[in-house]
């Protein structure tokens, strides 16, 4: 146990720690990744990323975490939204990639516009719902997609990747992956359980990308991807997965911190950040911004009726949710946030792949640092109405959630929070991808973003399969021989 030993309590400064130096001996070295599960090797980042997860069922994570010098933060308020991607990811990547080839990549994934809304006073909402398929995942997805691209080229492989999708993962990631040359792309979805707009931005791509609609729950699909994962007549497939797990969705994840911070604040200034969250995918991004120098007063974790993060917060004692409730915040009905296992590591624990805590984390620097609440569908619709009535602030369900979880705080912090304290909502989906709850609730249809114009008249691609893992085999077999 030696090695578990020297892995834990390896993440020096705390954020807030002054006087802390760059390591710049890091630029020349390539970092390391382990598993949370402390059971598998470490592995370099482009090996990570091209595994997904770890064989021990751990998730990567930095061996350690990179600085960045509060002067090289303030320099960030002239740069662009790419370029400031390029400075922070070049600290997980040194080594692994060229700069220019870093840049060129990030320059043509971050096409798009990261708008910064005020509500009230220094009240924000980050709106990173303009890309391809109107949900933040397209931050991750895109770098991820050519990142993986560069390094399947440079050792001449193939990838076959299969992910199941219940909306916006399958949909972001097929339309990274799009046109790629190295890389082909199936995915599985529930036939009854994704919306319309969401079925069609994975079906009218055509190209690498196939889609299988199923006569299943979305549980079903998931299993049918991991029984071809472990299934030695598709070894042959190169198969891999891009879920939310892949450190190479994480990374890209911590840029927008310090894009809001560079945009919004002219000195040196914790800002609050709620984040509307899941799988933990992205509040995991700021947290890490936060561990690399940004400063940060608190993250606001805000949940939906899937409070287990928020109890475990107040009691230190974790109970997954199963099954996990139904909301109509659907991205974010997890019982059991995938990425959980790596925020207990970044706090001294270990979690298990099953949601066991094998070590307690450090709950009270937690509790210093993050805040947790769940919000009902009540009042996340009621949100919706109020923002809009008050402030013509347009919320989807998921933002929804993070801004009521943003009054909460300022609400329940009363007197303690200055009132020029600068606050940061993260809005994760358009508006218009659900227009029935908001047009219920506000009267109004959100227009359409320039990227799902027209979708509603291409012509689909797609195969429908039983909830059958000899039927996916063969067709597997037959597609890709
Ligand atoms: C995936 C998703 C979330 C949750 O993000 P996590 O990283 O899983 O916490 C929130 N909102 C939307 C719209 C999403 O698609």
């Amino acid at each position: 146990m030696g090695s578990v030993k020297n892995k834990i309590g390896r993440y020096g400064p705390s954020p807030q720690a002054k006087g802390r130096t760059d390591q710049t001996t890091s630029m020349h070295k390539p970092l390391q990744f382990y598993s949370t599960n402390l059971k598998a090797e470490n592995l370099r980042f482009h090996e990570a990323l091209l595994k997904g997860q770890a064989p021990d069922k751990g998730l990567y994570m930095p061996v350690n975490i990179p600085q960045i010098l509060p002067e090289e933060i303030a320099e960030f308020r002239e740069k662009e939204y790419w370029e400031i991607a390029y400075h922070v990811t070049r600290r997980f990547l040194a080594e692994e990639i060229s700069d220019d080839e870093l840049k060129t990549i990030v320059r043509d994934a971050y096409d798009y516009e990261v708008p910064l809304e005020q509500v009230y006073e220094r009240k924000y909402i980050m709106r990173l719902d303009r890309g391809p398929t109107a949900s933040f995942k397209d931050f991750a997805a895109r770098m991820m997609g050519r990142l993986m691209q560069h390094y399947l080229k440079a050792g001449n492989r193939r990838l076959l990747i299969l992910t199941a999708t219940s909306g916006d993962t399958g949909s972001a990631v097929a339309n990274a992956f799009y046109g790629l040359d190295n890389i082909d792309i199936v995915v599985l979805f529930p036939r009854d359980e994704v919306t319309d707009r969401q079925r069609k931005q994975m079906t009218t791509l055509g190209k690498n990308v196939k889609v299988l609609a199923l006569d299943a729950k979305f549980d079903n699909c998931q299993a049918l991807v991991k029984q071809a994962f472990a299934d030695p007549l598709l070894d042959y497939l190169g198969l891999s997965s891009a879920n939310s797990i892949n450190i190479g969705r994480l990374v890209p994840q911590i840029v927008y911190y310090f894009y809001a911070n560079a945009k919004l604040s002219s000195a040196w200034e914790q800002i609050v950040f709620s984040v509307p969250s899941g799988n933990f995918g992205d509040m995991m991004g700021g947290v890490l911004a936060m561990k690399m120098g940004l400063p940060v007063k608190k993250f606001i974790i805000a949940t939906n009726e899937n409070n287990e993060f928020p109890n475990y917060l107040i009691s230190g004692k974790y109970n997954k949710i199963e099954p996990s409730r139904n909301c109509i915040s659907s991205a974010m009905n997890v019982g059991h946030p995938s990425n959980l296992a790596r925020l207990v590591a970044l706090y001294g624990g270990i979690m298990d792949e099953k949601g066991l805590l094998l070590r307690a984390a450090d709950m009270e620097q937690m509790r210093n640092e993050l805040w947790s609440v769940s919000i009902t569908d009540e009042e996340t619709r009621k949100t919706i109405g109020e923002a809009w009535d008050r402030w013509k602030l347009l919320l989807e369900p998921h933002g929804s959630v993070g801004w009521a979880g943003l009054l909460r705080y300022i609400r329940e912090q009363g007197d303690q929070l200055a009132a020029n304290q600068l606050c940061v909502s993260l809005e994760t989906a358009h508006p218009a991808k659900f227009p029935d709850e908001i047009q219920k609730i506000t009267g109004i249809e959100p227009a359409l973003p320039p990227s799902l114009q027209g979708i509603d008249n291409k012509p689909e691609y797609l195969s429908e399969l039983p909830n059958n893992y000899t039927d996916f085999r063969s067709w597997l077999i037959s597609n890709y021989k």
